[in-house]
């Protein structure tokens, strides 16, 4: 079978070109302020990236670069400042943080209906009873990447490879709000293999490269690879081996450009959300 290969790039493209739509018809743009502890290179082409994704969505953009040795205090006046102005609806923290740095109570510094990237409490407290809410960036874009192939989780076997507070456990609220039957796999998991073998849909949040191979993808399976892994040859790879997956699954995202550029864009939407929730228009 030869599997349809999702789009992440070109559904990405489609998401924040509706939020352009959107928000240069408002009087008052939304504005998104990224807070950036410390000078990883990562990190700052991280910031870059959500620099580029604001400019183009017509999105008010500011951003903080604290020094790697700023104290607890200093990170909660800054992010308290941004809880008070009005230009800014979205707090988005890069994490993790330096070590000294108690990142718990940083995250609850941030007010939860700014909390963008669905980091607070409060927002996976809604999203596990169902509530509408702020959701958290990449796996709502794995369910509009779904939805955009119509590949209805209701009533089918889904597993989510990977149960970290911000992709697996997430995950597997949505796919249940979508009526799926979930398991959800980690390192304790006893027999992986079999378990991904069930899926309808397969979704590899592990952060190990290789670890899904061809003969645990299901025939006709939906196969989601959000993992971003250094493929050791100076590109990225995700958890799937694609090109033998691809043999049997119908659909697969491709890493990179599959999740990751979704995940980018569900950034823009949920600072749109989070702004017309303030009664921006
Ligand atoms: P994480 O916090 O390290 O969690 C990894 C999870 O995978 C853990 O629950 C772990 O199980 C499980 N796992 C690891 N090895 C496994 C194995 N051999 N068998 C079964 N389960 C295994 O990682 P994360 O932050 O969730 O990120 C996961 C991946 O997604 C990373 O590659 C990351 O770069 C990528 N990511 C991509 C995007 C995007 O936009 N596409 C966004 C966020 C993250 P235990 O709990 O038992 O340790």
């Amino acid at each position: 079978m030869a599997a349809v290969v999702m789009d992440g790039k070109a559904l990405a493209a489609k998401i924040k070109g509706d939020v352009r739509l959107q928000v240069e018809g408002m009087e008052r743009r939304p504005g998104l302020a990224v807070v950036l502890v410390g000078e990883d290179p990562a990190a700052l082409s991280y910031e870059a990236g959500k620099q580029r994704d604001c400019r183009q969505c017509g999105i008010y953009y500011d951003t903080f670069r604290l020094p790697g040795e700023v104290s607890q205090e200093e990170l909660a006046e800054v992010i308290q400042s941004l809880n008070d102005r009005e230009d800014i609806d979205g707090i988005l923290l890069l994490l993790p943080l330096p070590r000294h740095l108690d990142q718990r109570r940083a995250v609850l510094a941030i007010r939860a209906d700014k909390d963008v990237d669905c980091v607070h409490p409060a927002n996976m407290g809604d999203l596990v009873l169902g509530m509408d809410s702020l959701r958290p960036c990449t796996p709502a874009g794995v369910m509009r990447l779904l939805e955009e192939y119509q590949i209805d989780p209701g009533g089918r076997r889904c597993v989510v490879v990977g149960r970290s507070n911000i992709v697996g456990k997430p995950q597997a609220m949505l796919l249940l709000q979508k009526h799926g039957t979930v398991t959800v796999c980690h390192t304790r998991t006893s027999d992986l293999a079999a378990e991904c073998r069930q899926a309808d849909i397969l979704v590899a949040a592990a952060g190990r490269p290789g670890l899904i191979t061809g003969d645990m993808v299901k025939e006709g399976a939906a196969v989601i690879d959000v993992s971003i892994n250094p493929d050791g040859q100076g590109g990225l790879c995700g958890d799937v081996d694609f090109a033998a997956a691809a043999e049997h699954a119908a659909f697969i995202t491709p890493v990179p450009g599959g999740v990751g550029p979704v995940t980018r864009a569900m950034l823009m939407e949920n600072t749109l959300r989070a702004a017309l929730r303030h009664g921006k228009r």
